[in-house]
């Protein structure tokens, strides 16, 4: 029997929770479905401060504030020249939101699904979505079939559809629209450890991110004593592995003296895992009666924390297409279709500049020894905390930024060739790498 709603959001993450909690509250019959259960694994710890203004309008701030571990900045460490940088998110122009959280996703992600439930949506899991059918016509709805993990089919019939699918991409697949990012391309290992030394203090919960020769490395602190740690490498790296995931981890955080310190005295909790060659981004985010949000639509690198502050955003400006499309509303839909574009793009490119840079050796000085002049360092820490989408004026400061990282890079030529020829040489790739455990 086929079932009736609204919408049907694919994906219970972050995007598709905060897109269901914000259409069932608005009245709209809402369905939404993963094909795991609540709690799940899932990678991607760090939050930005500005997620908390995202949790405070779903009303879950204080289940958060729970679950979390208190981050109020960045540290970037150069082992080469054994510096680091401590970026403070109270330095940003708007200092509102001065800390956000490290947390455990599948904590964050049961969060948000059950919140989507309390404000009224279906929610359904262990049940993958298996197929999708677009109407000729405009009258027609879409179909849905799913499958239980009992093994049960289901039908649904909706006037929306929602793809939040995450990196299993549905719909971009779909239509083979999905493109693999030819700008950017790496890949993981990440594992989680236990007694890694952390920072002290205020800083204990802060990011830090290392550099090293095949890439950077995240550590993440947890609020139960654990520590994630990975390392985000160019993909040769990732080619090179002739051992075990494990053993070639250890060997990897090896040749950073800076972080292997840390986890001089650190065990390992459970077997790392590897995924490679994540960034990508679909032809378009929305059609006629569906939307991609978050990692459905795109995803380039995790390097600043800012995968789930987008997905949540997309969600918000997603809810509001779709709101403004059933209630037969022209005017107020083409305005939230022109928001949505927006905020699907702008997100990503902001962060983009930054992210195809940040292993150049001009903006990394520029990074270790950030300018409190001309509004530059707040600016950057306003990007860093993910201040992209509000009123908070930083583009001067960036515009400064970067100006200097360009002059730099003309009065350094040679060094900047080679840095350019080698990330070329870096970003090639051709491979689909499969996760692995183990
Ligand atoms: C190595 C790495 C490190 C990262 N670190 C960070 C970080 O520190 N901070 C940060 O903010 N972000 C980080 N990210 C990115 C972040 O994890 C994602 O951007 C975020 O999870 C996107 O949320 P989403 O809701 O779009 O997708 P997801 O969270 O992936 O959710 C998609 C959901 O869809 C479900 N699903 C998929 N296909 C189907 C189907 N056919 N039927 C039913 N259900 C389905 C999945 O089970 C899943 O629950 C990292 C990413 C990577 C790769």
């Amino acid at each position: 029997m086929e079932e009736t709603c609204d919408v049907f959001i694919l994906g219970g993450g972050p995007a598709g929770s905060t897109a269901a909690a914000l259409l069932a509250e608005r009245g709209w019959k809402t369905v939404i479905v993963d094909k795991e259960r609540h709690p799940r694994f899932h990678i991607g710890e760090s939050m930005l401060p500005m997620s908390t203004p995202l949790f405070e309008r779903l009303g879950v701030r204080e289940q958060v504030e729970k679950i979390g571990m208190v981050k109020h900045g960045a540290e970037f460490v150069s082992p080469a020249k054994k510096q680091s940088v401590t970026f403070d998110f109270a330095d940003a122009w708007n200092a509102d939101y001065p800390s956000t959280w490290q947390v455990r996703r599948s904590q964050l992600d049961e969060i948000l699904f059950r919140n989507s439930a309390r404000k009224g949506a279906q929610t359904v899991e262990e049940c993958r979505v298996t197929d999708v059918q677009f109407p000729k016509t405009k009258q027609e709805d879409v179909r849905v079939s799913a499958q239980m993990a009992d093994g049960t089919k289901r039908e649904w019939r909706a006037r929306f559809f929602i793809d939040a699918s995450g990196r299993d991409t549905f719909l971009s697949r779909r239509f083979d629209m999905k493109q693999r990012n030819h700008e950017h391309c790496t890949a993981a290992i990440f594992g989680h450890f236990e007694n890694a030394k952390r920072l002290t203090g205020k800083e204990e919960g802060n990011i830090s991110i290392f550099w090293f020769d095949h890439g950077w490395f995240w550590f993440i602190p947890l609020k139960d004593g654990v520590t994630s740690v990975g390392a985000v490498v160019w993909p040769y790296h990732m080619k090179a592995r002739d051992k075990p995931v494990r053993e070639y981890f250890m060997d990897t955080i090896a040749m950073c003296p800076a972080l292997q310190g840390r986890l001089a005295n650190a065990q390992l909790v459970e077997e790392p895992t590897a995924t490679g060659n994540y960034s990508y981004v679909a032809d378009l985010c929305q059609g006629e009666n569906f939307i991609l949000v978050g990692d459905a639509y795109a995803f380039i690198d995790p390097v600043f924390s800012s995968g789930v502050m987008l997905a949540m955003n997309s969600g918000f400006s997603g809810a509001d297409v779709v709101d403004a499309r059933l209630r037969a509303d022209a005017v107020a839909e083409s305005r939230a279709r022109q928001r949505f574009n927006h905020v699907m793009r702008v997100g990503p490119k902001e962060f983009s500049w930054f992210i195809y840079r940040v292993t150049n050796p001009t903006l990394r000085n520029l990074f270790m020894d950030p300018s409190e002049k001309l509004g530059i360092k707040s600016a950057v820490i306003t990007v860093l905390a993910g201040d992209l989408f509000g009123q908070t004026r930083f583009k001067r400061g960036l515009y400064f930024f970067r100006a200097i990282y360009y002059a730099l890079s003309i009065a350094h030529m040679r060094r900047t060739f080679v840095a350019w020829r080698r990330r070329a040489f870096n970003i090639r790739d051709d491979s689909e790498m499969r996760p692995s455990r183990g």
